[in-house]
């Protein structure tokens, strides 16, 4: 057997948890810098958590919320110019993957001088500032993997910077914070993990550990997203979620994030991400959902190719077919994109480049992953997002 197996960051979960916690600070910095978006950390209650933590402790802080969805380079570069300015020795990441990654990168750029055209090179020296990730949303599993995906306005499209020293030192995950997350959102963020699982099972890299973890999350998310489906008919106002789901409910999915979060730490991603990430740089699908809409095909290539395969993933689902999914997912994602066939050849040749397809057992040629987008996007009731 042939395993590497590597998750150094230590995982705090439950209600409170960072009040319950908070003198782990103490051992990892004097002072923070808090990473978070515009507005959700401050409404959920996540940013008063942490600032009353660190002012209980007489700890210092500044705060950077200005990171926006799907975090640019340049975002990240200028929260590292104020983290050295500010003489910050830790950074405190609070939101959904969009501030957890910023933060990561600024860790990164804050403790070592990299050009920006050498960011997604892999070259690093062996410093960072250590990081503690608060996620808000359960979909990225940011909060326990080594990647930060940022819009790389270069080569158009989303680029991830892969190293260990990524890794969280801490990441606390209370599901109070996620309690007002709309529908939309919500359901987006658990495709995304759903994703997550999914595509590790259908890595080179995944092992017996890696496909327990995204069996146990797989069987989570689908019950939840079986249950909002179940019930979202009559309910589909935002403000409604919380009758439909528990506070019991939001802390499995949390934990199921986490756990898919996990399995692609060892995994990576597939050509699923790969193709993915051109439905957000150039269609502004969001990013859960650009997987949930390319997910079903990819399965269908493996199945022509390597039944067992998704057989075994159909298994931890309760369904005999990928129809089954198909039908969950296409009811949940409700709206398709359209794409024209350049975008198509544009988008296929850019996701053949990407690393992802490095992890696929069954690894799509160009012609494939054509075939694929045309099948998920285009035949089917057609309006842009
Ligand atoms: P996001 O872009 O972080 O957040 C989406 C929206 O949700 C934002 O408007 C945010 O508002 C809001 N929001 C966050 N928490 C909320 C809460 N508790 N209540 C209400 N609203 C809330 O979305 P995401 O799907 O979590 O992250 C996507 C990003 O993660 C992408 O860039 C993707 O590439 C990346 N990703 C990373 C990994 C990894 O391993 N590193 C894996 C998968 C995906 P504010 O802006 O006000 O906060
Ligand atoms: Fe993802």
């Amino acid at each position: 057997m042939n395993l590497k197996y590597y998750m150094p960051t230590k995982v705090f979960m439950g209600e409170d948890c960072i009040n319950q916690n908070k003198e782990i600070f103490k051992n990892i910095g004097r002072k923070a810098m808090i990473v978070t978006g515009r507005n959700s950390a401050k409404k959920n209650g996540s940013g008063e958590d942490v600032t009353k933590a660190l002012t209980s402790l007489n700890m210092e802080y500044v705060i950077y919320d200005k990171i926006l969805s799907n975090p640019t380079v340049i975002s990240t570069y200028e929260g590292a110019r104020i983290a050295k300015q500010n003489n910050v020795d830790f950074i405190i990441a609070i939101g959904g993957g969009s501030p957890m990654d910023a933060g990561k990168a600024i860790a990164l750029l804050a403790a070592q001088d990299i050009k920006s055209e050498e960011l997604f090179l892999g070259n690093y020296e062996d410093k960072i500032l250590p990081l503690v990730l608060i996620p808000t949303t359960s979909g990225t599993g940011s909060e326990v993997t080594q990647y930060s995906i940022l819009t790389n306005e270069k080569e158009e499209t989303k680029t991830s910077i892969a190293t260990e020293l990524l890794f969280p030192v801490v990441t606390f995950l209370d599901a109070k914070y996620t309690l007002d997350l709309g529908l939309i959102t919500t359901i987006n963020t658990a495709v995304d993990a759903l994703s997550h699982s999914v595509e590790g099972m259908l890595s080179v890299k995944s092992s017996s550990i890696t496909d327990a973890l995204a069996k146990e999350s797989i069987q989570t998310i689908l019950s939840i997203l079986t249950k909002i489906h179940n019930q979202k008919e009559n309910k589909t106002q935002d403000d409604k979620l919380n009758e439909i789901l528990t506070f019991h409910d939001r802390e499995e999915l949390l934990y199921a994030s986490c756990m898919a979060g996990m399995v692609i730490a060892q995994t990576g991603t597939t050509i699923v991400h790969g193709m993915g990430y051109s439905l957000t740089f150039f269609q502004d699908v969001d990013h859960g959902k650009a997987n949930g809409l390319l997910l079903c095909e990819y399965m269908r290539l493996v199945e022509s190719k390597e039944p067992n395969l998704v057989y075994k993933i159909l298994n931890a689902m309760g369904y005999s077919q990928i129809e089954q999914l198909e039908k969950l997912l296409d009811s949940l994602l409700e709206s398709k994109v359209e794409l024209s066939e350049d975008e198509i050849i544009l988008y296929s040749e850019k996701a053949f480049k990407t690393k992802n397809l490095n992890n696929c057992i069954v690894k799509p040629n160009v012609e494939e992953i054509k075939s694929m987008y045309n099948k998920s996007l285009t035949n089917l009731n057609v309006q842009k997002t």
